[in-house]
């Protein structure tokens, strides 16, 4: 895993996760003023959206920077003094701490994810030729008390080998290089978990044979997308159980 070095301004950083919190609010993934997106600019700094805002009403000036512990740098602009960080943000920088190679995470409550996670009807189940090369396994979190260290301590045991989680019966952590990329693997997400619903909702489960997922992960290690840690989520998810262990 290589070390995420961010190369746009913060200009162009901030219109980019504006983008992707229109995109999950006209999606239907947030309500009221819930989720939050944000993006490493420097190895101490993160640019995030602020606390109690609509994602489909945020200007990108209205969006703050925080150290690795959180605490907001004072800004002098009008428009995000007196902002807050949001209360998921012990989430988002352990998300940082545990990879250096992430640039942005997106956190949103989309409905099918999180019903499925309330169901106990599981999302890392190979049913997808593309999702298991593009994500591997997606996992549900132990359940943890929004908006408290918990929930990081939930992301922390899993995160290392995702890129993407569900929280049980609260949402879904992706990440990526950048903010646009952690949102297509949150598109991937919620699309994968539809799909599940109108299986179960057809009677059946029907997953990927094992030798056909082999040559998915096959395809997902030639890619570059392997993380390490992940063989064992596919031994007991997908039935594959010979992998050689990725570092
Ligand atoms: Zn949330």
């Amino acid at each position: 895993m290589s070390t995420y070095k961010e190369r746009r301004t913060e200009q162009q950083l901030r219109e980019e996760i504006i983008r992707v919190c229109q995109l999950i609010w006209q999606r239907g993934w947030v309500a009221a003023s819930a989720g939050n997106v944000s993006a490493r600019l420097s190895e101490n700094r993160v640019l995030t959206t602020p606390s109690g805002f609509s994602k489909g009403l945020l200007k990108p000036e209205q969006l703050i920077i925080v150290d690795m512990e959180g605490k907001k740098i004072p800004s002098y602009d009008a428009a995000s003094r007196d902002l807050r960080p949001t209360s998921e943000m012990p989430l988002h920088l352990e998300v940082y701490r545990q990879r250096a190679d992430v640039g942005a995470v997106v956190h949103a409550h989309p409905p099918i994810s999180i019903a499925l996670s309330i169901a106990d009807i599981p999302l890392a189940r190979c049913l997808l030729p593309e999702v298991v090369v593009t994500l591997g396994t997606i996992p549900f979190t132990r359940y943890a008390t929004p908006s408290t260290p918990e929930g990081a301590a939930a992301v922390r045991e899993l995160i290392t080998n995702h890129d993407a989680l569900v929280l049980r019966r609260h949402g879904t952590v992706t990440v990526g290089r950048s903010p646009l990329d952690a949102y297509f693997k949150l598109e991937t997400v919620e699309h994968s978990a539809e799909v599940t619903l109108i299986v179960r909702q057809l009677g059946r489960s029907n997953p990927i044979a094992p030798d056909e997922v082999r040559k998915l992960i096959a395809l997902r290690r030639q890619m570059g997308l392997a993380l390490p840690g992940e063989e064992e989520d596919f031994c007991t998810q997908c039935g594959v159980c010979d992998l050689a262990p990725m570092r």
